[in-house]
């Protein structure tokens, strides 16, 4: 069986042909640049027709989806009540889910017939319990607007925790395991049991460790503080947040961790202090999950950062386990999504 993996950004469409069981990569590519001016791709539809043309014999499409609020914990076959639910979810995730469901609805017209599945970076951590995911604010905003922590990069944080599991040789059940997932997004998450039960994403994907141009955590009263000091509008903040925070924002040079290195290597302060912000704030949450699970057996590190800066591993595991008696083995892991959405919807559609 041949399931087509469709991962639809905004401007983009990354694409996976997966020969199952067996796995096999049969191709893959990027469509790019995607309703931009001077592009000959005017929208999604056009940007699949063009992958279309490329692949032949699929049996199933997997979709990446970024946001399945509490509606969806499990890979779900896509009909137009789940369309539905997943253009509702776009309210909480207007960058990511109208571009998914752009995606979704071009299938829908190309491939007449053929099933279709979504995967949800969400549902990895709809294990969360309502102690973990549960804000400091008024419950009734949870109730009402389902303002509560989701967390993100799941498909990513399951496939890796698994894969230790599976190299390790044991069984994930009894495994106490982080994921740090470090690449231009960054995340870390507790793995106790092969069950999410903290994440430091949050309501949205900005919550959490330094990323490269995301803020992470700050203090909520910042906001609204510099939105005054610099007379900055809805828009104007978040793109601050968003766009010119992180290493970008700390270093003033560049959200690469390749190039902050190659400064700091040179002597640049603000590339060695963005570097030092970046490393301690991922060893906090190491700290803290570790409490949160009673231990740890495994720290997994995966993504771009995760697995190219051997130096920046270092400085994040420096002296962090010092304290334990059992040391946790510290693997690197290639994350595949990819693979685990092909998976995930070959095991639903065989079902
Ligand atoms: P995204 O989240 O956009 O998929 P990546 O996972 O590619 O991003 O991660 C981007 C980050 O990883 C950048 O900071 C970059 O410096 C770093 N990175 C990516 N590839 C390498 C590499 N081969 N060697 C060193 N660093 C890398």
């Amino acid at each position: 069986m041949r399931v087509l993996v469709i991962n639809s950004g905004s401007s983009s469409i990354k694409y996976k042909l997966f020969q199952m069981p067996k796995e096999d990569v049969i191709s893959k590519g990027l469509i790019e640049k995607i309703g931009e001016s001077g592009s000959k791709i005017r929208d999604h539809y056009t940007g699949l027709k063009m992958i279309l043309e490329k692949v032949d014999g699929v049996s199933v499409v997997g979709h990446r989806v970024v946001h399945g609020e509490e509606k969806f914990e499990k890979p779900v076959l896509i009909d137009n009540a789940v369309i539905r639910e997943i253009r509702k979810c776009a309210a909480i995730a207007p960058l990511h889910n109208p571009a998914n469901l752009a995606g979704i609805l071009a299938c829908k017209k190309l491939l007449p017939g053929i099933k279709q599945v979504a995967i949800f970076d969400t549902a990895f951590h709809q294990t969360l319990p309502d102690y973990a995911y549960i804000y400091g604010l008024p419950y009734e905003y949870y109730k009402k607007f389902g303002i509560r922590k989701y967390g993100f990069h799941g498909t990513s944080h399951e496939y890796v925790a698994h894969e230790a599991a599976r190299i390790l040789k044991k069984p994930i059940k009894e495994l106490k395991i982080i994921t740090c997932h470090l690449g231009n997004g960054c995340s870390i998450t507790a793995v106790n049991k092969g069950k999410s039960c903290d994440t430091s994403m949050g309501f949205t994907p900005l919550e959490g460790l330094i990323m490269g141009t995301r803020c992470g955590d700050i203090d909520p009263a910042l906001v609204t503080y510099i939105m005054k000091k610099k007379r900055l509008d809805i828009h104007q903040i978040d793109e601050v947040l968003n766009k010119e925070s992180g290493l970008k924002g700390i270093s003033g040079i560049s959200n690469d961790m390749r190039v902050l290195e190659k400064k700091n290597k040179a002597g640049d302060m603000r590339a060695r202090l963005a570097l030092d912000v970046f490393s301690y704030r991922i060893k906090k949450y190491i700290g803290a999950y570790t409490a949160i699970m009673g231990g740890v057996d495994v720290l997994v590190f995966t993504a771009g950062i995760g697995e190219n800066q051997a130096r920046m591993r270092e400085k994040i595991c420096r002296g962090i386990f010092s304290y334990l008696k059992k040391k946790p083995d510290i693997m690197v892991i290639p994350t595949n999504e990819e693979l685990m959405i092909a998976r995930q919807a070959f095991r639903l559609i065989r079902r």
